[in-house]
This record gives structure tokens, sequence and C-alpha cells, in this order.
């Protein structure tokens, strides 16, 4: 964190700290092994390895690299079965001069390819010679669920096992799943201890696809601030769930958001070019490049809302949509309709609320309780955790 941010700026974030971290605190003294090692400032440690030609480190303090270079490495993540480590890439623009340190991040989901995309762009973009700070990237930080393009971690501990890595975070060195410990150890060893601020790429899952939109608290400004550097049409001003890599940030003092982009398993390249837009608009403002801005929420019809109304479905069938992503519609508005074999109309759905379409089903063919439409609205009153699959 910088020096000049206000001494609220987290305070509501760190009343539902409070009231988390005590339950945690339970949990761990009741458990001997949940001994958390933390390494927030041990420095860089090179483990010797090298894998295609690129060093393999297990902790990492971008202060230790070379200034004015780009560094491609490996990080050491949790052990398979076979005893072989997964390995997350890792991709550091370290300016010449010293500056903030943002870290991007993409795959916390193996499926959302556009995300890793847009990290991949906006590092090809840096020139490390002339900028100012550090730039810190990791695309594939779920490699197992990466190499099957699937959202979840497979595990074995119970049979096989599919884990959401965004339920996970900050993770557990010594947690009770593979998973747990992988994200342990790069939020203690890699991203953490080199975040002044830090953006979690996402999309829609696969069978669910949403707009251009960013998550996160407007609340907090640090988080306006950037969010507002993003030429997208939706802005989701929600604080999301525990668990999730951005509230992991949160905890800690380092603001952080989540962007969505679109659909996931392909690259929507449109989409991709607005983010990236608006990331390198974040570097300039935290310092880390020079120039003007570039296209902000100023330029675009913005949407702004702090709760998302899904409709699930009541009965199996194809779905037909009614209406678009970003789609305004209203109170009692048919959005869409659902048909047997038969082709007989079997279940017919309106909005709730007045709002703006967000997420809708990709997959036609729907079963019972399964998400079809999330309308991006305003609700009055205290936050609720939105219904989301980030
Ligand atoms: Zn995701």
């Amino acid at each position: 964190m910088s020096n000049d941010q206000g001494p609220d700026s987290f305070h509501r974030r760190h009343f539902i700290v409070t009231a988390i971290g005590a339950s945690a605190a339970l949990a761990a003294s009741s458990d001997p092994a949940s001994t958390q090692t933390a390494t927030t400032s041990g420095g860089t440690v090179f483990t010797g390895d090298t894998i295609d030609g690129k060093k393999v480190v297990s902790a990492l303090d971008v202060n230790d690299l070379e200034p004015g270079k780009k560094h491609a490495l490996y990080f050491q993540g949790v052990q398979m079965p076979s005893g072989q480590h997964w390995h997350v890439s890792v991709t550091v623009a370290k300016g010449a001069k010293p500056g903030k340190r943002g870290v991007l991040t993409s795959g916390v989901h193996g499926d959302e390819m556009s995300s890793v995309h847009t990290v991949q762009t906006v590092m090809n973009q840096l020139d490390p010679a002339q900028m100012s700070g550090t730039v810190t990237a990791v695309t594939d930080v779920s490699s197992p669920a990466i190499e099957g393009m699937q959202r979840r971690w497979p595990n074995s501990g119970r049979g096989i096992d599919l884990i959401d890595m965004n339920r996970e975070w900050p993770g557990n060195e010594n947690g009770a799943s593979a998973a747990s410990r992988h994200a342990g150890l790069l939020f203690n060893r890699l991203l953490r201890p080199n975040a002044d601020f830090a953006i979690d790429f996402h999309t829609g899952t696969t069978g669910f696809e949403v707009t251009a939109f960013n998550l996160g608290g407007m609340d907090v400004p640090e988080v306006k601030a950037m969010v507002e550097l993003y030429p997208v049409g939706q802005i989701f001003d929600n604080h999301a769930y525990p668990g999730v890599l951005h509230n992991a940030f949160m905890d800690v003092g380092i603001p952080s958001f989540t962007p969505e982009i679109g659909a996931a398993r392909v690259l929507d390249t449109e989409m991709i070019s607005l983010f990236v837009e608006g990331t390198i608009n974040v570097l300039k403002h935290h310092g880390i490049v020079a120039g003007p801005m570039g296209r902000t929420v100023k330029d675009v019809s913005v949407f702004v809302g702090n709760n998302a109304f899904p409709i699930l479905a009541t009965a199996g069938g194809l779905v037909e949509h009614l209406v678009k992503l970003n789609d305004k519609v209203t109170v009692g508005q048919k959005v869409a309709v659902q048909r047997n074999s038969f082709g007989e109309v079997v279940a017919e759905y309106t909005s709730g609320v007045a709002g703006e379409i967000t997420g809708q089903r990709s997959d036609a063919m729907s079963e019972p309780g399964n998400p079809l439409v999330f309308i991006l609205f305003n609700k009055p009153g205290p936050e609720d955790a939105p219904v989301y699959p980030e």
C-alpha cells in the first residue's frame, strides 16, 4: 500500500475480516497441523532447477531481480500424486526505476482463456526500460484445471473430486487438499509479497456466458479508482464472497478486483482489447507506465449494479433466450422460454427486477436448478453476497 491512502479506506473490509478471522483462529487452534508458514519477506529462493531454460523459484521477491528487464520464471507449486510439482509460469516486468508493484493473475479457473490472453497481451506491451515499478503476471494459477480446460482442479483425495480454486484463497500451506496448499504457497510466497495492487482476471464459465464487466467493492476508493479506468459497460459493485482471490488480497490491505471478460473457452479479442486498455490505464494511474490515459468508463455508457438477480431453470429442456447480453429489462419482462422434447413450452421465465442482462446460459439444454440468466440490478439496503459463477 502507498502512503497516500486514507486511514479509513479498508474500514468496512476490516470489519468483515475480523469476523471471519475469529472463526479461522478457532479452527486453527483445534488442528495442530495447520500452522501456516507465511513468508512475506523472505526473499527469492531459487530451487536450482531449470525447466525449458527458465529458472525455478519456490519464493519470489521482485526486489531481488535485475531492473529494466523482463524475467520468465517457474514457481514451484504443490506436488502431484507422482511427486512431480505443478509449476506456474511467472513473468516479471521489472522497471528500470523503482515504483509500485502490481500483480496480474489469470487461470484460477482453467476454462477462462480470454483472461489468460488479456494478461499476456498487457505483459507483451510493457517495456521495462521505460517503467517505474514492477508488474508480475501469473497466467496459469490452477495448472491442472488448465490442462483439461475445465473450471475446477481435479483432485484424488477421496476418489476423483473437482475443487473450485476460487473458493480456496488465501489457501493453507498445511491444508486438507492439494488445491488449498497450492493456493497457500502461491499467495504467501509469490503473489502477496509482490503486490501493492492486484487484478484477478476471469470470464464466464463453460455453458454460461457473461458480458464484459468488473466485479469489486466500489465503496473502497482505491478499487473504485482502478475499476473506473476500464472502458467497459457494466460494473458489479459488490464485495463477493470470502475465498475468492481478490478478497484474499483485500483482506490483507491490497486493493483488488475481478474483471470478467465474456465467454469461457474462447478468445473474445474485442473484449480483450477493452481490458488490456483498462489495465494499461491502471498501470499509468499507479505511475508504473508513462503516457496519456486511454479510454475509460467515461467514454462508454456504463450500468452499475450492486446485485445479480438469478433466474434458475424450473424444468428440463431446451432454453431459448428472448433477450441478449447487455439488454435492459423491466420487472415482469419475459426473458426465456423452455420446451420439452415435444416442443411444448414447459416454462417461461420473467425478470423480477429492472436491470441489465449480465449473464446467460449458453448451453441450450438445461436441467432444473441451473442458472439461466443473471440480471445486474440495484438492490436498496444492505449488500447481499451474490450468487454468481465468477
Ligand atoms: Zn473464473
